[in-house]
């Protein structure tokens, strides 16, 4: 699967850590599950699956009832994690896949614990044959570039795909488009550009 297209669905506000760019707000809506499959019903083109988001998907109480409800009505469910619950995540296995795409950044600018917790469910997945279904790299500046370069090079066999995207700290003047895309070329020849939506350039390296 090169390119993984999924409907979003913010199911929680919460969060168990803190990132220096996060987009997620205390206040954003969350849509109960019957709206969200009215609004699935309607979209044209097909999707891989839905995507639990947040806040962190797994510090929601109701991240089972809402997967399930979902699979009942025909959906695949996928979530998009920073990595660091570790309880219930395995209810995501599909086959040979681990339906989760693992948010990364650079690794560097974490405390040491949620380093290790993402890298024990790498760990965890390549002992019980799993695949991670995607991991999301997101960079705003050279330094993050090259640590997520790296980061794929090393972990390659446990991802099925994985993105580079821009993000964008308050006060922190954006990374352009040119630098990022010439960047991630230069070290790794081999990444697809795989879209352009608004300010954000999604680059595909696996
Ligand atoms: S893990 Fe995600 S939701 Fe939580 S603080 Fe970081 S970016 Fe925000």
């Amino acid at each position: 699967m090169e390119h993984l297209i999924l409907a979003t669905y913010p199911i929680t506000n919460g969060c168990n850590i803190t990132c220096p760019w996060c987009a997620h707000s205390k206040t954003q809506p969350i849509f109960n599950t019957r709206y969200v499959l009215g609004a699935l019903s309607r979209i044209p083109h097909p999707i891989h699956g839905v995507a639990l988001t947040g806040g962190e998907p797994f510090s929601c109480p109701d991240l089972l009832k809402i997967k399930a409800e979902l699979e009942a009505n025909g959906h695949r469910v996928f979530a998009i994690t920073n990595g660091t619950l570790h309880d219930h995540i395995f209810e995501f296995v599909t086959g040979n896949q681990l339906d989760v795409a693992l948010s990364i950044h650079n690794p560097a600018i974490f405390p040491e614990w949620i380093t290790a917790k993402k890298e024990k469910l790498i760990s965890l997945c390549r002992e019980k044959g799993l695949k991670l279904a995607a991991g999301l790299f997101s960079v705003d500046c050279e330094t993050d570039i090259s640590a997520s370069v790296e980061y794929i090079k090393k972990n390659s066999d446990a991802f099925t795909t994985a993105t580079i995207s821009t993000v964008y700290r308050k006060n922190i003047p954006a990374m352009t488009m040119r630098i990022l895309l010439e960047s991630v070329l230069d070290k790794l020849p081999g990444a697809v550009i795989s879209s352009l939506r608004n300010r954000q350039l999604i680059i595909t390296l696996l």
